[in-house]
């Protein structure tokens, strides 16, 4: 295909060389000068026909005309040989009237046997010629005796006359042999005989040569202008005599026959050459201008190709964020509208995936901002290895990232995108040179079912990402009916959370926690109530997490601190003296530097002794940020303030840190205790964490228990404390109080029921 292709552009090539034309024109020209050639040779050809036609007409008229001339003196022959007695006077007369018939005599004569003229006419003019012997040679006596013996005729050939001038005797004997009584000579002037025998129009055009024995003897208008290279000769059948005749045609009767056609030929046809090199001259010029043409569009076209290319960059620059190089939001959006448009039309389902790097913000404070952009762009890397045409992965800020998914066939599509999101935080990430387990938490609305426009759809994935956030991250969350609501709800407690610590609408419930030994109540878990003005008394889940997302936790958890320790400073003095209460610490509010500080402040204005107060820390402290949490802890431990691990065999972390955190208690977290005295493993499991903090030097509690059956099997395993609905629910100071007065809580097992 490439050959054929430039074979044809080296015949293109070799058809707009210069030369073309030139090679053109040549070859008309070599055609025009054969053409001509061959007609001009066969217009000569041609014209010597016509020559030889003529010299042939020329000499037969001349061997008639002498034949006649030859008759004419054999009559008079004749007549002599008939009359032998005739006078001079008679013989002259008949003569005379042969003169008047045959102009062309220069004279008649009658000559002796002895050859010498002796009768004469006409006389004038001839005079001297009487008595003149016409075998003046030997050749001319011989010949004149055989025609004498033979009675043939005798021709002189041309010869110098006596009477001046060329021209030619014809003899005929009068009587042959002995008899012979001499002869008729008619003598011819050359000149005359020529005129007489050739037509004017030969003379005119004609320069005749008669040679005679090949010998030139005669010449009829030399010293005219001939076309000497056409000449045409031809034997003239004469008795005795060996002539031929040449003609020589005048220019002008050859130019008069020449035939116009060679030139008119050679003209038309390179006239044509010129025509045909002129316009392949002209075709040359157009396509080679078409060439530069198309050669400056191509130009154009590529300048217009190198600017949509700068445009195209410029509109990538536009859309893509600068840090992580994902596209950046208003791109997204604007490809979400067109993916939706699509999607309408081919019925298809489009996934819309909010997510959020959980616990960024907390990196991003404690950690800079530098490792903040080194941790998002390692994350945006992952993810943009799942973007091909049907994913759009976006950076829309902060720590959220946007994933459009836009062919979605079922919800297993989906499903499998979320696998393949999670799959990117499976291993730790590398930043600063240091290994970060990184978890994140999505929402997912999907269209058409949670929303028909862009806008909606992305408030909907929000919203199920809050959900999501909600129920612990690390996990994703579709958006499904009811969700909006719960999200206005949200967005409402939000505004509310920020009025409730001013007007005071917080509360303490406590949970007593029962020492299994001793069946006596020793501490008790602070766990926050809201009570809010239009809602009611909620719990913790529906505002934790909130103040956790807006920062307000640290305030709230001051707060605690501070209720908590006027609590204990209530029951100063009481018989409730000995208590001690256990708050709860997010781990965001461990980040607060001023923890230490404020608590020891709290403990001091109260007055209150800090092992009276404990601190309940869930795991995930030990993920992120352990130089950090473990300072504060120690702090708070030296400090005298207990420490306990809650919601202990639900989190991510190895045991190891409970060899270096300064821990007093763990707290088994209920997941556990729910079904221990069922499920073979949450007993195992239970018993190890016992017999782990055990060795280790820690107490150990267990949180909801709700069955005589659960505290059996715990205090048979010697767990040392044991919290849940089976004691008490979660109940204002006073309830708790009373409870403890009255001793109407459930605090050890009936001595009959135990097996
Ligand atoms: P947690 O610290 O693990 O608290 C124990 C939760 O278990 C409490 O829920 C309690 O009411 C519940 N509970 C206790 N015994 C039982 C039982 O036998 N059965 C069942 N089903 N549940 C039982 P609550 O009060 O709703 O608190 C939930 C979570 O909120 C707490 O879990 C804690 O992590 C958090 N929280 C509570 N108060 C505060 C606070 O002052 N500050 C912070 N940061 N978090 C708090
Ligand atoms: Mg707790
Ligand atoms: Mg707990």
């Amino acid at each position: 295909m490439e050959k054929r292709e430039s074979e044809t552009n080296k015949v293109v090539k070799g058809l707009l060389h210069p030369v073309f034309p030139v090679l053109i024109l040549v070859l008309f020209l070599g055609i025009a000068s054969v053409l001509k050639f061959g007609i001009d040779r066969q217009d000569r050809h041609q014209l010597e026909n016509n020559l030889a036609n003529e010299a042939q007409a020329v000499a037969v008229n001349l061997e008639r005309e002498f034949l006649a001339h030859v008759q004419a003196i054999r009559r008079m022959a004749k007549r002599l040989e008939a009359n032998p007695d005739m006078t001079e006077e008679l013989w002259s007369q008949d003569a005379r009237n042969y003169l008047d018939d045959f102009g062309v005599y220069q004279a008649l004569e009658w000559i002796d046997p002895q050859f010498v003229i002796r009768w004469l006419e006409p006389v004038s003019g001839n005079e001297e010629v009487i008595g003149y012997n016409v075998a003046f040679s030997p050749e001319r006596r011989k010949a004149l005796e055989a025609a004498q013996a033979n009675g043939t005729i005798d021709v002189s050939g041309v010869v110098d006359l006596r009477q001046g001038g060329t021209g030619l005797v014809i003899y005929v004997p009068v009587h042959s042999g002995d008899e012979n009584k001499g002869f008729i000579a008619g003598v011819f002037l050359m000149e005359t005989l020529a005129r007489q025998l050739l037509t004017s129009r030969v003379l005119d055009d004609f320069h005749i040569s008669i040679f005679e024995g090949g010998a030139l003897a005669y010449e009829l208008n030399a010293g005219r202008e001939f076309a000497t290279d056409y000449s045409h000769t031809v034997e003239v059948d004469l008795p005795t005599v060996d002539w031929s005749l040449s003609i020589t045609p005048s220019t002008t009767w050859v130019n008069d026959r020449k035939s116009i056609w060679p030139w008119v030929t050679f003209i038309s046809i390179l006239f044509m050459g010129i025509m045909i090199s002129l316009t392949t001259l002209l075709v040359q010029i157009v396509l080679k201008r078409n060439r530069a043409l198309l050669k400056t569009r191509k130009e154009l076209e590529l300048e217009i190709d190198q600017r949509k290319a700068v445009q195209q960059d410029l509109v990538r620059l536009e859309s893509t964020d600068a840090l992580t190089g994902l596209a950046n939001r208003r791109f997204f959006m604007e490809d979400l509208t067109h993916t939706l448009s699509i999607a309408d039309r081919q019925m298809r389902q489009v996934a819309l995936v909010m997510m959020d790097l959980d616990r960024f913000q907390v990196l991003n404070d404690t950690l800079g901002h530098q490792f903040g952009d080194e941790l998002l762009i390692k994350v945006s890397e992952r993810l943009n290895s799942l973007s091909n045409e049907k994913i759009l992965v976006a950076y829309s800020g902060g720590d959220e990232f946007m994933i459009c998914q836009q062919h979605v066939d079922s919800l297993d599509d989906v499903i499998y995108l979320l696998g393949q999101i999670k799959q990117c935080f499976a291993e730790p990430f590398e930043v600063q040179n240091q290994a970060h387990g990184i978890t994140a938490t999505m929402g997912i609305a999907l269209y058409p079912q949670s929303g028909l426009d862009t806008d909606t759809l992305l408030r909907n994935a929000d919203i199920a990402l809050y959900r999501a956030k909600d129920q612990g991250r690390n996990t994703y969350q579709f958006y499904t009916e009811g969700m909006q609501e719960r999200e206005v709800m949200r967005l409402e407690l939000d505004k509310d959370l920020s009025q409730a610590l001013a007007n005071n609408e917080f509360v303490l419930h406590f949970q007593p926690q029962v020492d299994l030994e001793s069946a006596e109540i020793h501490s008790a878990e602070a766990l926050i109530r809201w009570q809010h003005p239009q809602r009611g008394l909620l719990p913790p889940i529906d505002f934790i997490p909130l103040a956790e997302e807006s920062g307000r936790i640290t305030e709230i958890g001051r707060w605690v601190v501070m209720a908590a320790c006027e609590q204990l400073a209530r029951w100063r003095g009481t018989a409730f003296e000995q208590l001690r209460i256990a708050v709860n610490l997010s781990g965001r509010e461990l980040d607060d530097e001023g923890l230490v500080d404020h608590i020891q402040e709290a403990l001091e204005a109260h007055n209150v002794p800090p092992g009276q107060l404990e601190v309940e820390l869930t795991e995930e402290i030990f993920i992120q940020n352990i130089e950090h949490n473990l300072n504060q802890l120690s702090r708070l431990h030296k400090l005298g303030v207990h420490l306990a691990i809650d919601d202990f065999g639900v989190g991510y972390s190895s045991l190891g840190y409970l060899r270096d955190f300064p821990v007093d208690l763990l707290k088994i977290d209920r997941s556990f205790i729910t079904e221990v005295t069922e499920r073979h493993d949450d007993a195992v499991i239970t018993r190890a964490v016992i017999n782990l903090a055990h060795n280790l030097g820690i107490r150990v509690v267990a949180e909801g228990v709700e069955t005589m059956e659960q505290l059996a099997f715990l205090k048979d395993h010697h767990c040392d404390l044991a919290q849940g609905y089976l004691i008490s629910r979660p109940v204002p100071a006073a309830s708790l109080e009373k409870a403890l007065r009255e001793g109407t809580m459930v605090t050890d097992i009936p001595a009959d029921s135990r097996i």
